[in-house]
């Protein structure tokens, strides 16, 4: 039975007015439980246990340590290519956006590659917009082949596929892949998703389950809180976390964690999660999962990174561009202007976010980051912090 018919029988409403409505003494008996169910994740989000947080916060802390040492595992997101075929309201990429494109060539890639390499990252996402012309699976394939042997641990973002195109990918030397479904809630997926084939909310649930079959064995979930109701969208990635877990056992699990930040554009959120309820957040995802990686980007402020680490992050990345050549001005001059998914020639800037093609020094990124500091910075604050930045998967590494 597919996720999708999983979900489609979950009682979301009852398990929302819950996480709405608990009481104190509710939160508590499922604190003092050791194997946690999806009402008792309700609970953990709640108002009333709100008033626990700190203890919450203690006990996610201690049970880090436990399963994954005093560790943070880092990565970087390398952007291959900023064209998209889809609209998807809330994204810098977002076909119609009249922003600045271009996809890296190998070369390119290898250049970032190299410069992130510098700064020690070995582990590598690639990220690249949904556009079957310029983002081909060879070309991703080629992409994967040429990095692999400096790599040894390499996710993908892209669009989903089926497994049989996902296998040659794998075999290139691809581990992980992530896939966020954005919002779990049908009626605000179909308002958010005007063009393009990710207006296929199925399609997109099923894709992990396809890349498991397909060889992958990091998997990455989240919503972007933002759109939705976020405890409406905790409780369905926490159900989809739980069949993963129990179906793709092989796998390594992460939930993500990005709120909405600012990108061309200037789609303003739905919704409001709070930076407290965000801690909240990890705690109950600790809780409720206690071997599943959770990952915090640069979409988060400094401080308020600084602070969710003790909580229960395991994983991080810094310095990070969401633009493709960020990194080094790679495809600079390959650089065009798009509207409505044409390219366009401009004699001045169109908008903030696409200055003149001519004295770009980089396309246009997905979105704002918030912690802007170095991976250098970054890493010298998880150790102030006691921890270890861990730049390699040891895991991956060592099955290579
Ligand atoms: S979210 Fe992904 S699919 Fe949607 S516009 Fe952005 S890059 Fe394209």
């Amino acid at each position: 039975m597919s996720f999708v018919v999983e979900f489609n029988s979950l009682p979301l409403e009852a398990l929302v007015k819950r996480s709405q409505t608990t009481g104190v003494q509710a939160v508590r008996e499922s604190l003092a439980k050791t194997k946690l169910s999806l009402a008792d994740f309700a609970n953990l989000i709640s108002p009333a246990a709100t008033g626990l947080l700190e203890h919450m916060g203690r006990r996610s802390h201690a049970m880090t340590q436990q399963r994954f040492g005093k560790v943070i595992r880092m990565f970087a997101p390398l952007y291959l290519s900023n064209e998209c075929v889809n609209n998807c309201q809330y994204c810098g990429f977002s076909r119609d956006n009249p922003i600045l494109r271009v996809t890296l060539s190998l070369e390119d890639a290898k250049r970032e590659a190299q410069a992130l390499k510098e700064q020690g990252f070995r582990n590598l996402l690639l990220v690249a917009g949904e556009h079957p012309k310029f983002v081909s699976n060879s070309y991703l394939k080629d992409c994967i082949t040429a990095l692999h042997c400096d790599w040894p641990g390499i996710s993908l973002e892209v669009g989903p596929m089926e497994a049989a195109d996902y296998r040659p990918l794998v075999e290139a030397g691809a581990d992980g892949l992530v896939v966020y479904q954005e919002t779990y809630d049908r009626k605000v997926y179909a308002d958010m998703h005007t063009a393009g084939p990710k207006r296929n909310f199925d399609w997109r649930l099923e894709t992990l389950e396809r890349a498991y079959v397909a060889g992958f064995r990091r998997l990455g979930i989240s919503p972007l809180y933002g759109l939705a109701d976020w405890r409406f969208e905790a409780i369905s990635v926490a159900a989809h976390a739980d069949y993963l877990l129990r179906n793709c056992w092989k796998a390594q699990l992460t939930i993500s964690l990005p709120r909405l930040r600012p990108s061309a554009g200037e789609f303003q959120p739905l919704t409001h999660m709070t930076d407290r309820d965000l801690a909240q957040l990890v705690c109950a995802f600790r809780l409720m999962f206690p071997d599943v990686g959770l990952v915090l980007s640069t979409r988060e402020p400094a401080k308020l990174r600084d602070g969710l680490i003790p909580l229960g992050i395991t994983m991080m990345s810094a310095g990070s561009h969401t633009e493709p050549g960020g990194y080094t001005g790679a495809g600079k001059e390959k650089i065009h202007h798009t509207e409505r998914g044409r390219i366009v020639e401009l004699a001045s800037g169109a908008s903030e976010w696409a200055p003149t093609p001519k004295n770009a020094t980089n396309a246009t990124g997905q979105f704002q980051i918030a912690d802007e500091r170095s991976a250098g910075e970054v890493a010298e604050l998880i150790r102030r912090l006691g921890y270890e930045p861990v730049w390699k998967d040891w895991d991956a590494a060592l099955t290579a």
